[in-house]
């Protein structure tokens, strides 16, 4: 894997040759989503045997086999309040899927509105959301299903471009909202610098009853010894006058068990009570053995800390496999550029414009499943450029092989779109 010239690189036949070879590889190799890994999941299997028989009540007294404690039990909030910055008071533990509370807080918007709010969202003639791109799919599906119009703005290395997003909702009262993933942004691996969450947070806005939607999936989930800090959008939004704009999402998918973890709702307190009034007709309360299964097994947030070291020690392998191969098949030939994340599961991809598609193509013939390309889009992305590439679930040596894959389809997209022109 030497960097060739540039010239010899783009070579037409060379790079027909190369795929031909790679397809006799016979490949089957999956970088679709970014799921943990088996080894990642074992370091979570001393849950398996938790709370144990016997072991029923939390230490306050609760018997965690009953119905009730709607806002979660007290120790894995305290424990996550202090992880995620944000009072215990003010987080909620619920069950196994952040997406659902992100699902459930736009859903009770649309049939109640939210505390500000002058009717509910679904009685507005139009409601619009802003999301930013590349972003995560399963956000546009959620918009999308609800009948929420979506309108993009581009990420930036400090976050969304906040400054687009100022002028959008600074006129136009049927913005209600944005989408932020404020660390290790998925796919680009952004992070939200405290002066954008500071714009964010206090940008007038025409909507009164506007939120920020701060899916803080990655905050704990660093790669490298810099553990970038989450800007604490909740206490500026308090500090700005402007307390019930932000909504946090969190949970431990991608801490503990991806199906069975325990996930969490930070916020003000006003948004808080509005949460949980509305929960409470859905559910009598969350599943507190899996909350005290966590709880005895973190103990504290130290022992969620150290947890995450043990996935770094997995993970950052990976990440910089797919550098290595990256930069050595690809770099400097000026039809490539990457992110190189310091925490979360995505490396974002672009590819010369109107060759991601192919790139996908490509990589599927020869065995090698990539994320759908536009996928990162709400309405597919117009330069068909932009590729999400999810190395935390194959084996080490597989994400190289696959890698390795990526870039020879890469070459030969773009060999393919030079001759065209
Ligand atoms: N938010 C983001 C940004 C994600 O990348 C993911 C998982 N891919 C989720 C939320 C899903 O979280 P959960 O498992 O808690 O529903």
């Amino acid at each position: 894997m030497t960097n060739p010239a540039p010239d010899t690189a783009l070579d037409l036949d060379a790079c027909r040759a190369a795929y031909a070879d790679l397809k006799a590889l016979g490949l089957h190799l999956d970088l679709t989503r970014g799921k943990p890994s088996a080894e990642q999941l074992d370091l979570s299997d001393g849950m398996l045997s938790l709370p144990g028989s016997g072991v029923v009540k939390d230490a306050h007294g609760t018997d965690v086999r009953n119905y009730g404690g709607l806002e979660g039990l007290p120790a894995i909030r305290e424990i996550f309040a202090e992880l995620l910055g944000v009072p215990a008071a003010q987080l909620l533990a619920q069950g196994n899927a952040s997406l659902t509370l992100m699902y459930d807080t736009l859903a009770y918007a649309m049939l109640f509105g939210v505390p500000g709010s002058p009717r509910p969202w679904s009685r507005e003639e139009t409601v619009k959301f802003i999301c930013p791109v590349p972003g995560y799919d399963r956000h546009f599906a959620v918009t999308r299903e609800l009948g929420i119009e979506m309108i993009t703005v581009p990420m930036t290395p400090d976050g969304p471009d906040v400054e687009a997003i100022a002028r959008l909702v600074a006129d136009d009262p049927q913005i209600k909202g944005v989408w932020v993933v404020p660390t290790y942004a998925n796919p680009d691996g952004s992070t939200v610098t405290t002066e954008v969450a500071h714009r964010l947070v206090s940008m007038p806005t025409a909507a009164p009853d506007f939120r920020i939607m701060w899916d803080n999936a990655y905050a704990l989930h660093h790669l490298t010894d810099e553990q970038t800090p989450s800007a604490d959008a909740i206490g500026l939004a308090a500090e700005a006058g402007n307390p019930d704009r932000v909504i946090m999402y969190a949970s431990t998918s991608k801490i503990t068990f991806a199906g069975a973890g325990v996930s969490f709702l930070g916020s003000s307190p006003a948004n808080i009570a509005w949460y949980t009034k509305h929960l409470g007709i859905q559910s009598i309360g969350p599943d507190k053995i899996n909350q005290l299964r966590h709880i005895l097994f973190f103990g504290d947030a130290d022992g969620v800390r150290a947890h995450m070291r043990r996935h770094r020690d997995i993970l950052a392998p990976k990440f910089a496999a797919v550098e290595d191969v990256l930069s050595a098949r690809l770099g400097g030939l000026g039809i490539a550029s990457w992110t190189t994340p310091k925490g979360g599961y995505f490396v974002s991809l672009d590819v010369v414009p109107g060759a991601a598609a192919r790139v996908v193509e490509l990589a599927k013939e020869a065995g090698v499943a990539l994320t759908p390309a536009g996928a990162t889009y709400p309405h597919g992305d117009p330069l068909d450029r932009n590729i999400r590439l999810a190395p935390s679930m194959p084996p080490l040596e597989e994400v190289r092989s696959a890698m390795d894959a990526v870039a020879t389809c890469v070459l030969l997209a773009a060999a393919e779109a030079a001759a065209a022109v």
